[in-house]
């Protein structure tokens, strides 16, 4: 008999999950708490302006690609999806701007610029961090790994090894480059899981392989447009997403997964659930009425969660012709930037500031001679009883004050704005202390490994997104819809369905 899994949440995650999973004959019904699915990856508009409010940098597209073919389709017929040069434009505060570019023989004369002798050792750091990348497409992107003991039964002890397990992220920056803005540069690219470089394990200098390697993409019309695309093939795969429909609380009978109530108090009875809310805020409010479920969250504790962020939606009245697509306004220190958001849990007095414009390479989202302009800024999870509210506007004025010492002023040209707080991405996402992007990567505290997608606790029970394995980010969240829908299929078998 066909199996009927429920899927708790709309976002990347989940609609992965329910992709795969309604591709191999099961019957998969999406329920989404907000009006619209997709999750963090969302859209906003106003004044003629059009913003994406979550993701604007597309990595590895190829993890789309292998969605889209597990379901027999090709994903370039559902979305339209453009490479970006240069990749990004950073800006120190000295006036020195370096921009990624993907075309290699250019950025070794872009590094040239700053630090010859540096330059000398691009090539060698380039070709570790691939080596980084090639190891992970033998374990991380090809299961859902539950831990270590997991990790090992996938490598070679040579290949273990040479993961470099005792080394940070910066130890492999520092190692080949002595300039500091060279290596701010490269330690930056952490800033795609919100992690610390100083905390995040060696094997994540394969960021540097992922931008420069495999390029940078965006989605032509906005990024909410990979969502579209999703929810078209989900569509065609008959399976219903279910909006404004919040679930309130898993069924469970004994310790098995029954089922769902939504806020409604309609009752969903299900073979297996799968939360795309993340774990440890599925066991503390949907599953909050057992006593073990209190124990499971506790027991993940280890698993912190990222970074969040304050994030401003800007429609300005001219174009900024010092800008790229993507841009990045360093901090002076980025050692004490990363001590104050990781050690102190204070948001950083001088921050690094991200400017998205997506107008300059799509003009659709914003009037002509306009730009519209997303600025990020990442700021510590909220703790327990932790508000912004009372810090947003002092954290703006900061943001802004330093962008115009940095030569874009902006206060007299916003035409539209939409402020987003560590609160509202809460609010909005169910997401642990407002975390961007799930669980935090840190050698010492979890060895780099994210919260299993297989409940250890309730049976019939997965988790997918940001906080389970592979972690967060865009293409690390459509894998892991991937990977937890193999789980299910390895727990319960694949239907006979011939894929329309
Ligand atoms: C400001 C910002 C910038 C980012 N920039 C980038 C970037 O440039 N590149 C990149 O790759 N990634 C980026 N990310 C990260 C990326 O957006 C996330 O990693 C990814 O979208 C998360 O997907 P998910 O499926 O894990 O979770 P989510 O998107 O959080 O989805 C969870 C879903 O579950 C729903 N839900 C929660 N509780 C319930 C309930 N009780 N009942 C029903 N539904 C529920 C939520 O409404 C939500 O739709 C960014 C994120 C943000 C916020």
């Amino acid at each position: 008999m066909t199996k009927k899994v429920v899927i708790v949440g709309g976002g990347l995650g989940g609609l992965s999950t329910a992709m795969k999973l309604a591709g191999q004959g099961y019957n998969v019904n999406v329920l989404e708490k907000n009006e619209r699915a997709g999750g963090k990856l969302n859209v906003r508009s106003g004044k003629g302006f059009t913003f994406d409010t979550g993701p604007s940098i597309l990595t590895m597209p190829w993890v789309l690609e292998q969605l889209f073919q597990s379901v027999n389709r090709n994903v370039h017929d559902y979305m339209k999806i453009v490479r970006v040069e240069p990749q990004w434009r950073t800006f120190y505060k000295d006036g020195t701007t370096i921009d990624f570019i993907g075309d290699l023989p250019a950025m070794l004369e872009e590094l040239k610029k700053v630090e010859p002798k540096d330059a000398e050792a691009f090539f060698t750091y380039m070709d570790y961090c691939n080596r980084m990348y090639e190891l992970s497409t033998k374990s991380f992107y090809k299961q859902s790994l539950d831990g270590l003991s997991e990790l090992r039964s996938l490598h070679t002890l040579k290949e273990l090894m040479s993961m470099d397990p005792m080394k940070s992220m910066d130890h492999i920056t520092k190692k080949h480059f002595k300039n500091e803005k060279i290596q701010q540069l490269f330690n930056f690219l952490i800033m795609y899981i919100g992690s610390s470089p100083y905390h995040a394990p060696a094997i994540l200098s394969q960021l540097s392989y992922v931008q420069l390697g495999l390029g940078i993409y965006y989605v032509q019309g906005g990024m909410y447009n990979i969502a579209k695309g999703m929810l078209k093939a989900l569509s065609e795969l008959g399976v219903e997403i279910k909006t404004n429909a919040k679930v309130e609380q898993v069924l469970t009978e004994g310790t098995r997964a029954t089922g769902v109530r939504l806020a409604s108090g309609e009752v969903i009875a299900a073979d297996i659930v799968v939360s795309n809310l993340e774990a440890i805020p599925t066991y503390n409010s949907i599953l909050d009425e057992y006593g073990m479920s209190k124990k499971a969250a506790k027991d993940l504790e280890k698993y912190a969660p990222t970074v969040s962020g304050l994030v401003l939606l800007l429609g300005v009245d001219k174009e900024y012709k010092q800008l790229a697509h993507h841009n990045f306004f360093f901090s002076e220190n980025p050692e004490r930037e990363f001590h104050q958001i990781f050690n102190e849990g204070v948001p950083a007095n001088d921050p690094t500031i991200y400017i998205g414009v997506s107008s300059k390479s799509d003009p659709s989202q914003a009037p002509a001679g306009k730009e519209n302009l997303f600025i990020l800024t990442h700021v510590p999870p909220l703790k327990t009883g932790e508000t912004w509210a009372t810090r947003k506007e002092e954290y703006r004025e900061l943001v802004l004050t330093k962008l115009e010492r940095m030569g874009v002023s902006l206060k007299s040209h916003i035409e539209f704005e939409y402020i987003f707080t560590p609160d509202d991405l809460r609010e909005l996402y169910g997401a642990n202390g407002g975390s961007i992007y799930g669980v935090v990567t840190d050698r010492k505290l979890n060895g780099g490994f994210k919260i299993p997608s297989r409940s250890k606790v309730v049976e019939n029970l997965y988790f997918v997104g940001g906080s389970t394995h592979p972690g967060g980010g865009v293409p690390m969240v459509t894998l892991s819809g991937q990977l937890t829908a193999d789980l299910v299929t390895e727990d319960h078998g694949h239907h006979q369905r011939s894929i329309g």
